[in-house]
């Protein structure tokens, strides 16, 4: 291990504290679903999981495999441990999933690009649990209810599409080597699978946090004729001067349900 010097550019920062390491075995869902890793890394984690659940695991970095392959060599030969190098994010790209059944992901992530995970395995329909360390700033985001200044399209989309999310801890940069320079969190999402967002919302929620310290009305006028926003805002009880956090996600997903039911309408 003392011969691996951590890239930056892969977001490496290698968890070292084993009582965190404990917290997270600890928060693993009690369940039949697969387990899969993004970023094993030097197989801290991995080793702990591997004691309770089958992994899959995908590395980008090619001299972390090297190390991977031959610590885990026994669990990856009885097939207890696959191990895959690739960018995760191509996968999801041509594959539209890291595994063929349910799983959940349990994960140390790369920070550079958290959020295009976690937002990733939240359309991952054979995902079921999302427990993951990232900067706390952006966990926060995820478990933001409305009215919070952290509320944004983030949590808007965790809101509708899962049952539950909220941060389990934080984590200091003393946990790790080499400390980040941000705090972290754990993450926990249970996903509700029956849910799922169509790209139309997405980019409906995209004008609407345009600018999220001003009106919400301003935001989505360049998305929604005036008088239907009007009307819709009536029709919903909403306050005229609403701010985009302080809208709740299903009011939001009831919006745009009246938008689309309109643009129907004008199409017959
Ligand atoms: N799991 C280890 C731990 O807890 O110590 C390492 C976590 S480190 C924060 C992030 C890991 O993700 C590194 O091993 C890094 O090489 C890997 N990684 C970065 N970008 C990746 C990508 N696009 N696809 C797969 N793995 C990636």
């Amino acid at each position: 291990m003392e011969n691996i010097k951590a890239k930056k550019k892969y977001g490496q920062n290698f968890l070292k504290d084993d009582s965190i390491l404990h917290k997270i075995i600890e928060a693993m869902p009690n369940n039949e679903n697969h387990t899969v890793e993004i970023g094993p890394g030097l197989g801290d984690l991995t080793q702990h999981m591997l004691k309770y659940k089958d992994v899959t695991a995908y590395e980008i970095d090619s001299d972390l495999l090297t190390v991977l392959q031959s610590k885990f060599a026994n669990e990856i030969q009885s097939r207890k441990l696959e191990l895959i190098h690739t960018d995760v994010l191509q996968i999801w790209k041509s594959k539209n999933t890291l595994y063929d059944g349910k799983y959940d992901l349990i994960a140390n992530l790369p920070y550079y690009i958290a959020t295009n995970i976690i937002l990733s395995a939240i359309e991952d329909s054979n995902c079921e649990h999302i427990i993951v360390m990232i900067q706390k700033e952006v966990a926060q985001k995820f478990a933001a209810n409305e009215g919070e200044k952290e509320f944004s399209s983030l949590g808007v989309m965790t809101k509708l599409t899962s049952k539950e999310a909220k941060i389990l801890f934080d984590v200091p940069p003393t946990a790790f080597e080499p400390p980040p320079k941000v705090t972290s969190s754990i993450l926990y999402i249970k996903k509700d699978l029956n849910n799922s967002l169509d790209d139309e919302f997405k980019s409906f929620l995209k004008a609407a946090f345009t600018q999220p310290r001003k009106k919400l009305s301003k935001n989505l006028s360049s998305k929604i004729d005036k008088t239907l926003l009007k009307e819709i805002y009536l029709a919903l009880n909403i306050d005229e001067n609403i701010r985009p956090h302080e809208l709740s996600a299903s009011l939001y997903h009831q919006m745009y349900e009246k938008v689309i039911l309109n643009d129907k309408r004008k199409r017959n």
